[in-house]
């Protein structure tokens, strides 16, 4: 009596048949499936970092973490490399680095100079990041941008851009200069 032929799982070494062996390049199902699915979910991990508003509620930005991490790595800091903020980014681009190698969600912290966020706010206005929002996703087309401008004597006087909902709600306020 002729022994077929055995196939095992490349992976976890279960005996599967010769089609399932030829069509998952010799996977099982259930590793081909859960493989597939760690995957995805890891390219999807997002870095999310909580932004300072004016008169409002901070907002959270989300980005997808393979997304942000070329945008941080560029990101600039001030001062030179004795300077904290150095430090802060470099500290910045190495949890960016871990969220993608290990596929983790990461929470960041805003750096003390607010370089982090900015990056943020540039990618949101590109439509490439979202506000998060409890199970929602706000997106930069659904806001109003406006510039705003505080006080009338030129030595006191201070502005920046805010964002509006589509009922007219200050969401975020940003301080981007003083007189
Ligand atoms: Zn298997």
């Amino acid at each position: 009596m002729n022994k077929t032929k055995e196939y095992n799982c490349k992976k976890c070494g279960v005996v599967i048949q010769e089609f399932t062996f030829e069509k998952n390049d010799g996977i099982c199902m259930p590793c081909n499936n859960g493989t597939r699915k760690e995957i995805e979910e890891r390219k999807n991990a997002t870095v999310k970092c909580e932004i300072s508003s004016i008169d409002t509620d901070p907002i959270t930005i989300e980005i997808i973490a393979r997304e942000f991490q070329p945008i941080i790595n560029k990101a600039g800091n001030v001062g030179g490399k004795h300077h904290a903020n150095y430090h802060e980014m470099e500290a910045q681009k190495a949890l960016v680095k871990h969220c993608v190698v290990y596929g983790v969600d990461i929470e960041l912290y805003d750096d003390h100079w607010g370089r982090t966020g900015y990056a943020l706010i540039e990618e949101f206005e590109k439509g490439n990041a979202w506000i998060r929002n409890g199970e929602h996703k706000i997106y930069f087309k659904e806001l109003i941008k406006e510039e705003w401008k505080e006080g009338n004597h030129f030595l006191a006087m201070q502005g920046g851009i805010l964002y509006k909902d589509s009922s007219g709600n200050i969401i975020f306020k940003k301080l981007t200069w003083l007189s």
